[in-house]
This record gives C-alpha cells, sequence and structure tokens, in this order.
C-alpha cells in the first residue's frame, strides 16, 4: 500500500490538516492507497498557486506549451503499464481497458498540443474606417472535476485543453480514483510544466467544490459526473456568475432496424453495454430493436453474453471486472428485479457475487420500469421492440438524457432520419453509442449536459474570445 501526497504549486505535500482517506481497489476490498484528505485551507492553497502561475503559462510560447504536452505524451507511453495498473488496482478497470485508456490519452495529450497553435481568430471587413479581429486569450485558472469511471482519460480531457489554451488547473479527482489523479500531475512536473500551472488536490467534492466554484480566482468550472451534482454545481456556478461546462450521465440507445445484420448488432450491442461493467457515460443502456429480429438478436446477445469471462480484472482474458462500490451493485440489481418483477426475462445474468455483476440481457423491457429511465451504471443489456424506425425514434428521445446513440442499419434514409431527430449530442450510425474521439466535440443535450469537449470546441470552451478593433486615422465623434 502506497502513501501519496498532493501536488500543490509544484511541491508534493500532505493535507494541511494531515488527515487522509483511504482508496480501496473495488475488487477484493483491500487497501490500494493512503491520500490526503484536503480541506478549504488546501483549496485556498491551490487556488493562489494557480492564480499566480497564470501570467507565467499564459505567456508563454504556444510552441513551448504543446512541447510539454507531447512530452506528457511520450512519458505516459513509456509509463503505460504503470498507469493502467493504477487504473485496475483502484478502478477496477479490466486489464484491456486500462491499457486502452492510457493509450488514448497519450493521443489526447498529443493532439491538445497540436492545438496549441490551432485556435484562430478572424478579422473583420473594415466598417466605419476600422480594422476588426477576434483572439483568443487565456480565460485564468480552470477548475477540473473528473469522475471515477475512466478517471484518466475525462481527468485529461480538461486538464490537456485547459493547459493547451494557456489557463493554469486545479484537479480534483474522484475520491474513488484519487491516485490516478495524482499520477496526471507526476506526468506533467516530469515533461517541465512550471510550478503551479497544474495543481491536484484529494478529498471530497461537495466540501472542495464549493469552495473552487466560489472563489473570485477560478474562471471555468469543467465538470464531468452524475447529473444530480451537474445541476447543483451548474447552479453555484451560475450564482457566481462562472462559466461552467457540464458533462452528465446518459442512457444512451441503440436502435437495430430490420435490415441489420444480427451477428454485427449483437457484437456491436455487447461491446457498447457491457464494456467496463456499463459504467460509462455512453453505455448503451437501452437497445431498440425491430420487432422482426428482436428473438434472434436477443437469444445472439444472451448467448453472447454467457461467453463473456467474469473475474480478475488483472488477467488479460478477463472482459467483466468489479463494479466501483456496494451502491452500484445495490441500484443495477434493484432496477433488474424491478424489470423482472414488471414482466421483463432474463435471458442470462441477473446475479452477482461480491462486486462481481454477471453481464444480463433482459427483453420484455416496457417503459414503466426504472431500467428504461433511470441510469443504470452497469453491465445490464434492456431489449425494447419496436415495429418501425419511427417507433423506434420515438422510443429512443422518451428520456430526460441525450448524450449519445447508435443506430445499425444499411438503410441511408432511415440512419438519415434517425440521425437528424434522434435527441443526443453525439449519433454513431453502423455502431453502438460507446465512440469517442480527442478532435470530435464530445457532449449532450438534455439532461446529459452543457457545453463540448474535443479539439476545437475545448479550445474555445477554455478560452476568452475578444474582439478588437483598430480605428485608420482619426474617428470623428459627432459632438
Ligand atoms: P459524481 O457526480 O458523484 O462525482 C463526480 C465528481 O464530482 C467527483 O470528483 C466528486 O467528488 C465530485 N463532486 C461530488 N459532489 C460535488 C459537489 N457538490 N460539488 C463539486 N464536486 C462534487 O459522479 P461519479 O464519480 O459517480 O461518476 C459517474 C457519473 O458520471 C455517471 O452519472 C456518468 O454517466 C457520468 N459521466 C458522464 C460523462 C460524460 O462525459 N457525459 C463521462 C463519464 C461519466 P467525490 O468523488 O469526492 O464525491
Amino acid at each position: 500500500m502506497a502513501k501519496h501526497s498532493m501536488f500543490i504549486n509544484g511541491e508534493w505535500v500532505d493535507s494541511v490538516s494531515g488527515e487522509t482517506f483511504q482508496d480501496k481497489n473495488p475488487a477484493d476490498g483491500t487497501l490500494f492507497a493512503e491520500v490526503p484528505k484536503a480541506n478549504l485551507e488546501d483549496a485556498d492553497r491551490a487556488l493562489e498557486a494557480a492564480f499566480n502561475a497564470r501570467s507565467v503559462w499564459a505567456n508563454t510560447d504556444p510552441g513551448e506549451r504543446a512541447r510539454v504536452l507531447y512530452k506528457a505524451s511520450a512519458l505516459l507511453l513509456e509509463r503505460q503499464k504503470e498507469f493502467a495498473d493504477v487504473l485496475i488496482g483502484e478502478g477496477g478497470a479490466m486489464f484491456g481497458k486500462a491499457m486502452f485508456e492510457t493509450g488514448y490519452v497519450a493521443d489526447l495529450l498529443h493532439t491538445a498540443g497540436e492545438d496549441c497553435r490551432r485556435i484562430l481568430g478572424e478579422t473583420f471587413p473594415s466598417s466605419h474606417g476600422k480594422i476588426g479581429m477576434t483572439i483568443y486569450r487565456p480565460l485564468g485558472t480552470v477548475v477540473a472535476i473528473s469522475p471515477w469511471n475512466f478517471p484518466l482519460l475525462l481527468s485529461c480531457n480538461k486538464v490537456s485543453y485547459a493547459l493547451a489554451a494557456g489557463n493554469t488547473v486545479i484537479l480534483k479527482p474522484a475520491s474513488e480514483t484519487p491516485v490516478i489523479g495524482l499520477k496526471i500531475a507526476e506526468l506533467f512536473e516530469a515533461a517541465g510544466l512550471p510550478a503551479g500551472v497544474l495543481n491536484v488536490i484529494t478529498g471530497p467534492g461537495g466540501l472542495l467544490g464549493d469552495k473552487l466554484i466560489e472563489d473570485p480566482r477560478s474562471d471555468l468550472i469543467s465538470f464531468t459526473g452524475e447529473t444530480l451534482t451537474g445541476r447543483k454545481i451548474g447552479a453555484k456556478a451560475g450564482e457566481n456568475l462562472k462559466k461552467f461546462t457540464l458533462e452528465l450521465g446518459g442512457k444512451d440507445p441503440m436502435i437495430i432496424l430490420a435490415d441489420a445484420d444480427v451477428d454485427y448488432a449483437v457484437n456491436a450491442a455487447a461491446f457498447g453495454a457491457f464494456m467496463h461493467q456499463g459504467q460509462i457515460c455512453m453505455s448503451v443502456e437501452r437497445i431498440i430493436v425491430a420487432e422482426s429480429i428482436v428473438e434472434e438478436f436477443a437469444g445472439k446477445l444472451a448467448a453472447k453474453a454467457k461467453t463473456l469471462t467474469v473475474g480478475d480484472p488483472t488477467q488479460p482474458t478477463t472482459i467483466i471486472g468489479p463494479l466501483i462500490n456496494d451502491d452500484q451493485i445495490e441500484t443495477v440489481h434493484a432496477h433488474v428485479q424491478d424489470a423482472a418483477a414488471k414482466g421483463a426475462a432474463i435471458l442470462s445474468g441477473g446475479k452477482y457475487e461480491g462486486r462481481f455483476y454477471e453481464p444480463t440481457v433482459l427483453s420484455g423491457v416496457t417503459r414503466d420500469m426504472r431500467i428504461f429511465k433511470e441510469e443504470t451504471f452497469g453491465p445490464v443489456a434492456p431489449i425494447i421492440a419496436v415495429k418501425d424506425e419511427k417507433e423506434a425514434l420515438e422510443v429512443a428521445n422518451d428520456t430526460e438524457y441525450g448524450l449519445s446513440s447508435g443506430v445499425i442499419t444499411n438503410d441511408l434514409q432511415k440512419a438519415v432520419f434517425l440521425a437528424e431527430n434522434l435527441e443526443s449530442g453525439m449519433v454513431h450510425i453502423n455502431d453502438s453509442s460507446l465512440y469517442d474521439d480527442p478532435y470530435c466535440p464530445f457532449g449532450g443535450c438534455k439532461s446529459s449536459g452543457i457545453g463540448r469537449e474535443g479539439g476545437r470546441r475545448s479550445m474555445e470552451e477554455m478560452s476568452e474570445l475578444k474582439w478588437i478593433t483598430i480605428h485608420k486615422g482619426d474617428r470623428q465623434f459627432p459632438f
């Protein structure tokens, strides 16, 4: 078991109070690490450090910022296994997910490096004797608050682009996965980031969050997590007239139309619903299938679910690792039992041992069931039968969420109809809802969030757009 320190103003420090909290391995409940429990004084230290480092980083040449991000990317690849072990040990990631996440983040850091030089303003035609232009300036300090499910990726989505845009950063990782946040600080320290530009504090989100949002030394709150938490953060940020972006929960639909290749659809659905035990905001949480193929599809998906290895996440052959905590086990099981009690058939799974929930396929799911409405965040594939693409659209949109969607059909007209009308921030044709790319605009509508992350959109969200004019000669004033 390792004891860790936090990273404030370029130094590794304990919390002011000396208090710590325990970070446990979700697979077996053993102690993974002990980390500092930051309080308001620690948050204040981080805010001060980030505030004081602003001008250094804002005035650092974009090429130099890019070099730091490229170096961090290269170092992450060199240390990939070490980072993957943390994702497995504290986050319950299976080996394949941990290797994917670390590789993806290396690419993300590199992409953010490339974007340092690509934040382009506009010029405007001469009007009233002026030349006009826009430039992007750093906002100041970005507060990044991230969840536990893809903790390296979702933290670095924010940290990488906040740095690329010339901001200083305070990262508050989830208390289920604090060590990976501290590893991000190690990476940037080794990459040569100046002191104070990135600060990482670990501790309770409610307490630290309020302080970080309310304090005048922070300029943008970039949050990923539950919708309920996002509502509180949005309200608090609004009260303080502070900019914020929210990446929140989902109940993502995957629509499979009658012409689909059933075997392909089964593979896409299994990946979309079961990857990382379904604990992804873009996980497939409702599979909406044309009634002419629903029986074949459900049978094949259940058969596939039964072949997936559940167990020790360190083993490369494992597909289904542990859920993050007992609360999640309770929620997932309550959703499955509620569906069964209201008439759904459990075609596979429906049981658990410790934190390990079997990949579960439910058919005959209806709209009155909790599993239709509430985010489950577990390895469950609920199947709903529909007549055609019009009913599929109506069922898919019957949710408060709107993050991502998948559509499987070879009918171009129907695919376009669904892509245009699905109420979600992202639609992936010929795939499940589970897809991301560092350069593309990621984000949702309805209760799934406000704002977009990725590439140019992150650079814009994390910058201040400024309009500048230059008057040619003397302006004629009316009095
Ligand atoms: P939470 O909302 O519980 O926590 C997320 C982060 O917010 C944690 O760091 C937490 O700290 C912190 N936090 C908690 N309360 C507050 C508060 N009042 N003010 C400020 N910060 C606070 O989410 P989970 O960690 O449980 O993550 C799972 C959720 O995230 C799911 O709903 C999932 O759909 C969503 N998600 C959305 C994504 C998207 O891009 N749309 C991507 C991935 C996940 P602490 O841990 O200390 O409580």
